[in-house]
Order: C-alpha cells, then structure tokens, then sequence
C-alpha cells in the first residue's frame, strides 16, 4: 500500500514506454516487504535537473536508461570506479551524496557465466554491435580477460570502442573485423561465445538475426542482448546448432536485482523478478 512513508524509486528515459521494470521492480518490493514504488519517469528537462530534482524531492533511487547514461554522469556527487571507466550510469542512489553505478557490465557477465557454465577468462568472444549495450558486454570481456572481436554495421565505431578499451583497461586481446557475412563468419568460427548487442531480432521485426544458422557451431555459446521476445531467432538458430545460449532477459533482470541491492542492501528475489519479467512481456501481445 502507498503511504506517506513509501519511497520512491524510478527509471528515467525516453523512450520509456515499453519499460517493464516497474512490473520487475515493484514485484521484488512486494515479496521483500519493501514500503517502496518504482515508476518510470519520461523527462523532458536535462538530465541534471532531473537529477537535481530528485535529489530535492527526496527520490531514494533512480535508473537510467538511452539516452541519459553519459549525461547524468557530471550531475553526480561520486561515480563508481568501474561506471567512470565504461563512461555509463545506470543506476543513482541518492543519500547524503549522489552516487552513481553501473549495473549493465556485471549482469550480462552473471547472465554470460550462467549460460557458458564456466568464466569467460582466456575464451574469445565476438561481440556483433558497439552502441551502449555492447560497451557494457566489451568492458565486462575485457576486466575477465577474455578476447574480443567486434563486428558493427558502423565501423568507425567498433574501431573506437576497441582504442577506448584498450586505453582505459590495459587489455589488448581486442580486435575489429568488418560486419560482413564473410568476415563476420570467420570471426565466430574462432569463438567461444557470440553476443548479439545490436537491435537486430528485437520486436515488431523478430525475423531477422545478425547470422544465418550456418555461421555457428555446437561449441558456440550464444548470447543475445534482445530481451523483447525472450526468445529471438538467434537464439532459436543456437539451439537448432545445439549451441549452449545466454538470455537478455536474466540480463535485465540482474541489472535490477543489483540496483535494489545497492538501494536498500537487502536481497533481491531473482526467481520472482525472472517470472514476472516474462509475463510483463506476454502481456504486450500474443507474438511475443
Ligand atoms: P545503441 O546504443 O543504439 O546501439 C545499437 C547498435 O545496434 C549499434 O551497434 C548499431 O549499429 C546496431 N544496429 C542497429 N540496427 C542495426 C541493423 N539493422 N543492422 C546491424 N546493426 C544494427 O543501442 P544499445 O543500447 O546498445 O541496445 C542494443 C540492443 O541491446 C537493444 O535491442 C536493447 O534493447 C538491448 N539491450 C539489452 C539490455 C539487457 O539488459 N538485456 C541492456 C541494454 C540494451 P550502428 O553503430 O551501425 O548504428
């Protein structure tokens, strides 16, 4: 129940419509006891205000998402060492001070782990895309000292992901290949694990994948970032393969167990917050 003593949490946005974290969030809270709710906020004021704002309003926490990471990072008191190196925010907890984190890079290695069954130290992955989500996965790569390819539609881009990464982590493993079917197949051919962190599967257009099937191989574990559906074609492809696969479904619902950690120090109920996750999802519509 709302009450005069219920704290406040929220993501801020935009867009922000389609966000299922309040249906994770505010499941966690009810089964944790919590007197707590989570909403979502689409702002339309720069992302210090609404920082600022919130601090005053007295808001407990916040996550972030596109296109706030970078640009609430200098309205922050303090920033994580490991979000200051990645340059993203995802999660603000606001106290005495505000403090800033990032949740992304350590939910899609406990959901990679999980999939490949073991670390991903001395493994090589590709990772196809270098937008923000990729970022998170090749920082992620990089302090498990694992090697990485990264194919992006946009080249330039992959290149200056792999020179930032190099620069900040010391780790060298890290190379660029073009994002052709050629190129792009030969790359997974010498992989462990294959991660998907561009848009490509994700819902109305859940036909298409970055691979026809016959790039991958049973030794493959594949990961796709796509969380909406669940089950992307990628995914199907993988198992068609028998590759062992990785969802970015537990990846979005770690990022959220670790923010409610960081909030309130309790522990968050992950099976409940995975079910919930996917029945927010079902009720989008009967395709997903
Ligand atoms: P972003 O920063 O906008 O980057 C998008 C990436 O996708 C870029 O590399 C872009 O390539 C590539 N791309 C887009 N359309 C493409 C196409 N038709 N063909 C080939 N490449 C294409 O977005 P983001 O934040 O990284 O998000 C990427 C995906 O990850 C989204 O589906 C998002 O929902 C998902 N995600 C999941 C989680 C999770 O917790 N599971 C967290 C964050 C994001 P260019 O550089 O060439 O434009």
């Amino acid at each position: 129940m709302i009450a005069s003593t219920t704290r406040v949490y929220g993501l801020i946005g935009n867009p922000i419509e389609h966000s299922i974290s309040p249906q994770i969030q505010n499941a966690a809270y009810g089964q944790m006891k919590l007197d707590a709710v989570y909403v979502c906020f689409k702002i339309s004021c720069s992302a210090a205000q609404a920082v600022s704002s919130f601090h005053r309003l007295g808001v407990s926490g916040i996550n972030v998402t596109i296109p706030y990471k970078t640009e609430v990072m200098p309205a922050l008191d303090e920033v994580d060492p490991l979000a200051e190196q990645v340059g993203a925010v995802n999660t603000i907890k606001f106290a005495e001070r505000v403090s800033g984190y990032n949740t992304d890079v350590s939910a899609s290695m406990r959901s990679l782990r999980e999939g490949l069954g073991t670390g991903t130290g001395g493994k090589t992955a590709t990772i196809v895309g270098a937008g923000g989500a990729a970022r998170a996965v090749a920082f992620g790569l990089a302090k498990e000292r694992c090697g990485i390819i990264i194919s992006n539609r946009t080249a330039s881009r992959a290149s200056s992901l792999r020179d930032e990464i190099r620069e900040k982590t010391a780790w060298t493993d890290i190379e660029v290949v073009p994002y052709s079917t050629g190129e792009l197949g030969g790359a997974i051919s010498r992989s462990d694990i294959l991660i998907n962190a561009t848009s490509v599967g994700m819902h109305p257009k859940t036909d298409e994948s970055v691979v026809t099937a016959d790039a991958l191989h049973p030794e493959l574990t594949v990961m796709d970032l796509v969380y909406n559906p669940p089950q992307t074609k990628l995914l199907r492809q993988a198992k068609g393969v028998g590759c062992r696969t990785a969802s970015g479904l537990s990846m979005l619902v770690y990022q959220a167990v670790e923010s409610i950690e960081i909030w309130t120090g309790g522990k968050a109920p992950v099976d409940l917050m995975l079910s919930e996750a996917r029945r927010a999802l079902r009720e989008f519509g009967p395709d997903r």
